[in-house]
């Protein structure tokens, strides 16, 4: 059993690789992005809260995405194996997640990063606005999102670094490709139990 966290800038391929990674494990894959724009789109008190903060590119409040998290996968049955991508993004969530994952056997097997260089991610981030439309890939809210990534999420890195548990992969080349050095990285986990 997997569990996987994704730690990536917007662009590197968490969500690709995510349902790579989940099949090929048979865990779910969550991703706090899609759980925002599902109830964005539902119109729910979170949506609307959410939306303003997601349009502009910065961060969710940490009170609203902990409570999400912790009612989609902290529940009465907490799930054993996931991929998880896009939670924790912030020092206060990855203290939160780590604290529970501790009293509830449920910490981080592996963090995976995705390193892409800057100019490979806004690249991909306008072409995939030009093809899906989702609102927030546009060139302002792109580098505006960016900028909280290494503000924010990128100390996260060093967080995970010192637990032991950080793998940094390439994400550049084939999507293929890219899958098969993350599964290099984590089938010795899975195969040990
Ligand atoms: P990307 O990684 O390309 O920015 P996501 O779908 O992961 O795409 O996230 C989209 C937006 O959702 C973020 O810009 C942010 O506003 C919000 N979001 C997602 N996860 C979190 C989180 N853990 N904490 C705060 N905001 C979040």
């Amino acid at each position: 059993m997997l569990r996987a966290l994704l730690l990536a800038p917007p662009g590197a391929g968490k969500g690709t690789q995510g349902d790579r990674l989940a099949e090929a494990y048979g865990v779910p894959h969550l991703a706090t992005g899609d759980l925002l724009r599902q109830h964005v789109e539902e119109g729910t008190p979170v949506g609307l809260e959410a939306k303003r903060f997601m349009d502009r590119g910065e961060l969710v409040p940490d009170r609203v995405v902990v409570d999400l998290v912790s009612r989609h996968l902290a529940g009465p049955e907490p799930l054993p194996g996931f991929v998880l991508d896009g939670f924790p993004r912030t020092l206060p969530q990855a203290k939160t997640a780590y604290d529970w994952g501790k009293t509830h056997d449920r910490t981080f097997h592996a963090v995976v990063s995705l390193d892409v260089p800057e100019d490979e991610l806004v690249r991909r981030l306008l072409e995939r606005g030009r093809r899906s439309g989702r609102t927030d890939d546009t060139e302002d809210t792109i580098r505006r999102r960016l900028a909280v990534y290494k503000e924010n999420t990128r100390p996260l890195l060093d967080f995970y670094r010192d637990r032991g548990v950080l793998h940094e992969i390439d994400g550049t080349g084939e999507v293929e490709e890219v899958t098969r050095r993350i599964r290099d990285a984590l089938d010795p986990l899975v195969a040990s139990g």
